[in-house]
């Protein structure tokens, strides 16, 4: 699961803002998980979601 969400760009489209220690909410409807972090500078919510 990390190594995954290590690729993910963790680049703020928003700010610019790396929020390289960012904290990442799960949410998974059985067949996606979804992955969601908001950032701390601007507020703006970036979601990647992955099929099971
Ligand atoms: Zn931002």
């Amino acid at each position: 699961m990390r190594s995954r969400l290590e690729r993910v760009d963790v680049t703020c489209s928003g700010c610019g803002y790396e929020d390289e220690a960012g904290c990442w909410e799960s949410v998974t409807d059985g067949s996606h998980i979804r992955y969601r972090r908001v950032c701390p500078c601007c507020g703006r919510s970036h979601d990647v979601t992955y099929r099971l």
